[in-house]
């Protein structure tokens, strides 16, 4: 377990509803023939398990059956066989089973999320984004499927003469290595695209929440995928995750910033590409002419959404001088009226957090920057009452950059805030450290918030929104910059990413080299008149 409870508290927090049919603390929670269902799923033959636990009551959840190198390899054979199959199959029939898989997941919804519930901790309310998120991507991909993946004409250079086509091919076999932290959506979520596009997937899910990612699997098959073509391995990242990179076509990877710069370097030696969606260290920007109670109910999700343990949650909060008061005031008084509770039931704003390394972190840096001189103006404790990883959604001031909470990623319900006077300073610190992955500015005036926007690196801004403006937007790229990632999943590079582009040039009637005769002075000559005459035409 963690450190004792800080004596520093900020003020109260309340229980969440209790539902006797729901208690948290009963004995065990699944039943064994439906968590067998689910591990039968596991490509492995080690023999070994790793128990896994519930952050709601501690009570075992699972035992996890453990894959070797060997079988990442059969996953890999496996895979690679139902691709060349899927990859001749029509888009079309592809994208009506993503358009399948969006039924099947808000039919099943409570299924799902009473999993994620038990898996994580988190309170049900963060669940169902999970397989929101998912409906929303099987929906955006099922329907643009053309749109990203037919053929395309391009310019040829002789007009008329040269027809060129690229299409879009598949790579082959995806490696897809997820965290916990939102554990089926995060699972699936960058798979639907590799699939449409003709891949095949072997994916790793974290070890923690190898459940939820399991009832994906299953889902994919009931939607009508073949089986074979997505595979689960499970194991240690360190073993496991190096066996796919070593065997995989891409690799698409969602986690920390340090395994990210390890998993690129491994990638780079077998030359293959790679997606990195990392961490963050995320700016919520308060303008003075924001709606101050707006704001205030924005920050408190953007900073206690899952408990802070999200990658695009914001851990740094810059507020106007002329309404810091007023707004902090409100702000706190909401964090404080928050209902906290380790539950399955509707009704409780913050769960827990999913782990004691995870608790560990969180009080580690809170007490770390209460002992060198910040304010703790909300929460500031560690609730064990209320579940065994339980943290209260927690307000610092006075936060200075010897303090670790200052620069690094505390990816638990803490945020840190700060006064400005003038704009241009809070873009400028908003921009300070080395990530870049998601921004939020709060102002009435919307085109002042966008020019502000455009200066902040970040991969994406919400204005007057926390995180769910963009992400649930998945028409558009989602990323980071800076150390919070390389590429982008969601739209057009979210799917292109799964595919190698291959021009294809057809030539009529003249060709690149001297005709009739022609020497080579004078084709030089004929050439650089035809490329004076494009560009006085206009051509690109
Ligand atoms: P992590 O990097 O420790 O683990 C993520 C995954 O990588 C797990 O499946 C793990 O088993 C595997 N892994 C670990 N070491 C590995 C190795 N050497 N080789 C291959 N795989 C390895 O991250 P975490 O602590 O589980 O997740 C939290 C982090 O993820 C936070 O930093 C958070 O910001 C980030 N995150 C980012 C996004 C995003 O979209 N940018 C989304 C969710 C989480």
């Amino acid at each position: 377990m963690s450190a004792p409870t800080p004596s520093h508290a900020g003020g109260p927090v309340v229980e969440g509803p209790h539902d006797p049919e729901h208690d948290p603390r009963a004995a065990y929670a699944l039943e064994p023939e439906y968590v067998d269902s689910l591990t039968r799923r596991i490509l492995a033959s080690s023999g070994e398990t790793r128990q896994v636990h519930s952050p709601i009551n501690g009570a075992p959840l699972a035992n996890i059956p453990q894959s070797t190198d060997r079988d990442v390899a059969e996953a890999f054979d496996r895979a690679r066989r139902a691709q060349a199959a899927w990859a001749r199959t029509s888009l079309d029939h592809r994208a009506a089973l993503l358009l399948r898989l969006h039924d099947l997941v808000l039919d099943r919804q409570d299924e799902i999320i009473d999993l994620i519930v038990w898996e994580s901790g988190k309170a049900r309310k963060h669940a169902f984004d999970e397989p929101l998120h998912i409906a929303l991507t099987a929906r955006y991909y099922g329907r643009t499927a053309h749109e990203h993946l037919d053929t395309q004409r391009k310019l040829g250079v002789v007009p008329g003469l040269t027809r060129v086509e690229v299409n879009r091919v598949a790579k082959g076999v995806v490696g897809i290595i997820s965290p916990w932290n939102y554990p089926f959506t995060m699972a699936l979520c960058d798979g639907l695209p590799a699939l449409l596009a003709g891949n095949a997937v072997v994916t790793k899910p974290d070890s923690q929440t190898m459940l939820s990612a399991l009832l994906g699997a299953q889902l994919l098959e009931e939607a009508g995928f073949p089986k074979d073509l997505w595979q689960v391995v499970a194991g240690p990242g360190s073993k496991v995750g190096t066996s796919i990179i070593s065997r995989a076509d891409y690799i698409c990877f969602t986690g920390s910033t340090a395994t990210g710069k390890l998993i690129a370097k491994q990638c780079a030696d077998r030359l293959i590409g790679c997606s990195l969606e990392l961490g963050g260290k995320n700016p919520i920007l308060v303008l003075r002419d924001a709606d101050i109670e707006k704001a205030a109910e924005g920050a408190v999700r953007a900073a206690f959404s899952n408990a802070g343990q999200l990658c695009v949650s914001m851990e740094r909060m810059f507020v106007a001088d002329a309404i810091y008061d007023r707004f902090l005031e409100r702000f706190a008084a909401r964090t404080q009226a928050m209902t906290l509770g380790a539950s399955l039931d509707w009704g409780t704003d913050m769960g827990s957090l999913i782990s004691a390394d995870q608790l560990d972190a969180v009080v580690h840096h809170v007490d770390e920057a209460v002992a060198k001189g910040a304010r703790v103006r909300a929460g500031g404790r560690a609730r064990p009452d209320l579940g065994p990883f339980m943290y209260e959604p927690t307000i610092l001031e006075g936060v200075t950059p010897d303090m670790a909470c200052f620069g690094d990623e505390t990816f638990g319900p803490v945020i840190s805030v700060y006064r400005f006077h003038d704009e241009a300073d809070a873009v400028a610190r908003a921009n300070e450290g080395q990530y870049g992955l998601n921004a939020s500015i709060y102002s009435q005036d919307g085109k002042r918030a966008r020019e502000l926007a455009a200066q902040i690196k970040c991969g994406t801004v919400n204005i007057n929104e926390a995180f769910g403006a963009t992400f649930a937007s998945v028409d558009s790229p989602m990323g980071g910059m800076r150390e919070s990632g390389m590429g982008r999943r969601q739209g057009s590079e979210g799917i292109h990413r799964y595919t190698e582009s291959q021009s294809v040039a057809t030539q009529r009637l003249i060709r690149f080299a001297p005709m009739l005769g022609m020497s080579d002075a004078a084709y030089a000559k004929v050439m650089t008149a035809n490329l004076r005459l494009m560009k006085k035409l206009g051509r690109a």
